[in-house]
C-alpha cells in the first residue's frame, strides 16, 4: 500500500520544501518508488530537480484547474525511483483560479493523488505556509502528517494552531489522518541555546518528535541553486546523512 505524507506548517521557511525534496530523494535512493507533489503556488520545487519554467510539461495547476490527467504532468528526476509534479503557477490570475477551485472542492488534491498513488510506495505533498484551503486539501489527502519545526523559541505557538487545524480536517474530511511526527529542522548542536530549545520541544511534544534531527547545514540551502537533491552532490555532509536517517525512520514508522 502506498503512503501519502503531507508536509505542513503555516510558518514559512521552516524546511517543508527542503524536506519534501531531500526526503523524497533519499527514499528514491533506497529504491522506494516516490512521488513529490508541490501544491504550494510558490514552492518552486522544480528548481531543486534542475528544471526551469520552460522545460516543465505542466503541473498541479493543470490537474486542479483544467482537470489534466495527473499521469501527464509527472516529471522524472536523475533518481530512477523518484518522480515529481511541480506547482506551476506563474501569475496572480492563475493563483486566484487555483485557490478558488481548491476552496470549492477540498477533495480535489485527494482525487488527483488517488489516481496515481497505486504506482508509488510514497507520495510526499509539499504545502504552502498557511492553514488555508490548500493545506486543508493536502491534509484531507494524507495518511500521515509530517510537521517540520524550526528549532527556535516560540515554535510551540505555531504547533498548537496546526494541531487544532489537523483535528478539524480529521473530523470533517479524513478520519484516517495520523500524525507521523514533528521534525526538528535547522538544529545547531554547537550552540547551547539550540540544544536547550530541542530539549524543551521534546519535553513539550512528548513522544511526537522524530528521533532524527535535521542540522542547519549550508549544503541543504544549496539544493535549489545546484538543482539537485543533496544526496546527489554531497552524500556525506550532515544534511544528507540526516535525510538518510530520516528516511529509515519514516519507512519504519509507516510500516504495516
Ligand atoms: P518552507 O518550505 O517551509 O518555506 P524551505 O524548505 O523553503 O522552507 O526552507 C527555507 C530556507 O531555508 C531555504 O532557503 C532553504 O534552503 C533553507 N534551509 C532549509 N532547511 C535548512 C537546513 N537544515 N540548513 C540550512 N538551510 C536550510
Ligand atoms: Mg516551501
Amino acid at each position: 500500500m502506498s503512503k501519502v505524507i503531507t508536509i505542513a506548517s503555516q510558518k514559512g521557511g521552516v524546511g517543508k520544501t527542503t524536506t519534501a525534496v531531500n526526503l523524497g530523494a533519499s527514499l528514491g535512493v533506497f529504491e522506494r518508488k516516490t512521488l513529490v507533489i508541490g501544491i504550494d503556488p510558490q514552492c518552486g520545487l522544480w528548481l531543486s530537480f534542475g528544471r526551469n519554467r520552460e522545460n516543465l510539461r505542466g503541473g498541479t495547476y493543470d490537474a486542479i484547474v483544467n482537470s489534466t490527467e495527473p499521469s501527464k504532468i509527472i516529471h522524472g528526476t536523475e533518481i530512477e525511483f523518484l518522480n515529481f509534479i511541480p506547482s506551476n503557477i506563474w501569475s496572480n490570475d492563475e493563483e486566484t483560479r487555483y485557490l478558488t477551485t481548491i476552496t470549492k472542492d477540498i477533495m480535489s488534491i485527494k482525487r488527483i493523488i488517488d489516481k496515481i498513488r497505486g504506482d508509488y510506495e510514497f507520495v510526499l505533498v509539499d504545502c504552502p505556509p498557511s492553514l488555508g484551503a490548500v493545506t486543508v486539501a493536502g491534509m484531507a489527502a494524507a495518511d500521515y502528517l509530517l510537521v517540520p519545526v524550526q528549532s527556535e523559541y516560540f515554535a510551540l505557538k505555531t504547533i498548537g494552531r496546526l494541531i487544532r487545524a489537523a483535528r478539524i480536517v480529521g473530523r470533517k474530511y479524513n478520519p484516517n489522518l495520523k500524525l507521523l511526527g514533528f521534525l526538528l529542522t535547522m538544529v545547531d548542536s554547537r550552540t547551547a541555546a539550540s540544544v536547550e530549545v530541542v530539549k524543551s520541544l521534546e519535553e513539550d511534544l512528548k513522544g511526537k518528535v522524530l528521533n532524527t534531527k535535521i542540522p542547519r547545514n549550508v549544503r541543504l540551502s544549496e539544493v535549489p541553486k545546484k538543482g539537485r537533491p543533496v544526496v546527489l552532490f554531497d552524500i556525506v555532509c550532515p544534511g544528507a546523512k540526516a535525510h538518510l536517517d530520516l528516511t529509515r525512520e519514516v519507512v519504519e514508522k509507516t510500516r504495516g
